[in-house]
């Protein structure tokens, strides 16, 4: 069965095509700046890239661009497009509304879109993208939406509420989704694999740090509690993003600033976190040669993300009350050898012991086992696969019809 996995943002398509019979990748890219002029049309096969420049109006052309590149010319890996025989949609925000993965129905387009509200960029691209597929593939092609956060949709209310008056959640929703979810999903199922353990039975920590970045408590299969809130903003300090903040910070500066809401968002979203305390740089690699250069400030802001993910794991433990297992994933969590040596030795009290040639050796996509086999927490390294999760539920969905 071969599943086409899509990614839509307001003016981008990523898309991949899997092979669900070994659950291989046959072909994917991306579709960029969608609406202009000149738009960039990437597909990888294997390690081979062809790239074009072509104007796509919109989604329906990006789609259109798409399923000529994949079924036509010199590089087409299909023979006809109703060789694909469902399509998985990513939503970044399913609210509460959606607990699961599902199949697409025009309820469910208008439940997205009731959620507008809480993911404005996000599930408006993602609406245009699921009309453009229904355009192109018909009606017989099944469609399945998997939501960022339905994973997180088990924590409790005692993880999930904030600290503001109770009306503002019965009027407007406003609590913790989390995000990532289907990344954590993804390698807390691969973790358990590796332990040779049921995750019924585990409790694990799953760090996914990347540009965008959540820590997430999983006990007994269910996330209990995770860092990202009611957006994706909450949390630790991330490459462009602030993370959690004393709240009183905001006020006082859009009152210092005269800061309008949307500026605020723009400054906490865009230019805080790493990028802003750093003073301009958001890449992982580039504050790590700095602080290696002898870059103060590199060396301050890599030491307060060490800082705030290690208080955020310490914090998972005490709610979980122990700790199987941390996975670390994401292109930080894959690569930075520093960022795994700080946290790991910072656990090194509750019995923790890692393997330092494993960690100089795990780079993206290797992944491996940190922890030595006397430690009392496993650490893993484990490449996340959101795509293959998107397939894997569509698959599911579309064989129980
Ligand atoms: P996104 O969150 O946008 O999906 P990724 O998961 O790809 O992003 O993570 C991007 C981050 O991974 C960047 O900060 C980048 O510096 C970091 N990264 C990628 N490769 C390496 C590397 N070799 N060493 C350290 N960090 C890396």
């Amino acid at each position: 069965m071969k599943i086409l996995v899509i990614n839509a943002g307001s003016s981008s398509l990523k898309y991949q095509l899997i092979d669900m019979d070994g659950e291989r990748v046959i072909a994917k890219g991306v579709c960029e700046r969608v609406g202009e002029p000149v738009g960039n049309f990437e597909l990888k096969i294997g390690d081979e890239k062809f790239t074009k420049q072509v104007e796509m109006k919109n989604h329906t052309e990006a789609f259109l661009v798409m399923k000529e590149a994949l079924t036509e010319g010199e590089h087409a890996v299909l023979h006809d497009l109703s060789e694909i025989a469902a399509v998985g949609h990513r939503i970044v925000q399913g609210g509460a509304l959606f607990k699961e993965s599902t199949l697409v129905t025009e309820k469910v387009i208008e439940g997205i879109e009731s959620l507008i509200d809480l993911a404005p960029l996000h599930n408006k691209a993602h609406i245009q993208g699921i009309r453009a597929s229904l355009e192109v593939f018909g009606p017989d092609v099944p469609e399945v939406v998997v939501f960022d956060n339905a994973f997180h949709s088990t924590m409790p209310p005692e993880a999930y509420l904030f600290g503001v008056p109770y009306e503002y959640y019965e009027k407007y929703a406003v609590r913790r989704y989390g995000f990532h979810g289907t990344s954590h999903r993804y390698v807390s199922g691969e973790c358990a694999r590796l332990m040779g353990k049921p995750l019924e039975e585990i409790k694990l920590i799953t760090c996914h740090l990347g540009n965008g970045s959540s820590i997430t408590a999983i006990k007994d299969g269910k996330v209990i509690d995770t860092s990202m809130g009611l957006t994706p903003l909450d949390g630790f300090i991330m490459g462009t993003r602030s993370g959690g903040v004393d709240p009183s910070v905001i006020t006082f500066l859009q009152e210092k600033e005269g800061w309008t809401p949307a500026e605020t968002s723009e400054i906490l979203n865009k230019k805080s976190g790493v990028f802003g305390l750093s003073g301009g740089m958001s890449d992982d690699r580039d504050i790590q040669n700095a602080a290696a250069a002898g870059d103060a400030r590199a060396d301050l802001t890599r030491h307060i993300q060490w800082y705030q993910i290690r208080k955020f794991i310490g914090a998972y433990i005490a709610a979980m009350q122990g700790v199987d297992a941390i996975v670390f994933t994401g292109g930080i969590g894959e690569n930075s050898q520093p960022l795994r040596e700080n946290i790991c030795d910072s656990f090194a009290y509750l019995g923790l012991t890692w393997d330092r040639k494993v960690n100089e050796t795990a780079i993206r996509g290797k992944g491996g086992e940190l922890s030595l086999p006397d430690s009392k927490i496993k650490v893993y390294i484990i490449p996340t696969n959101e795509e293959l999760m998107i397939a894997r539920d569509t698959k599911a969905i579309v064989e129980a019809l």
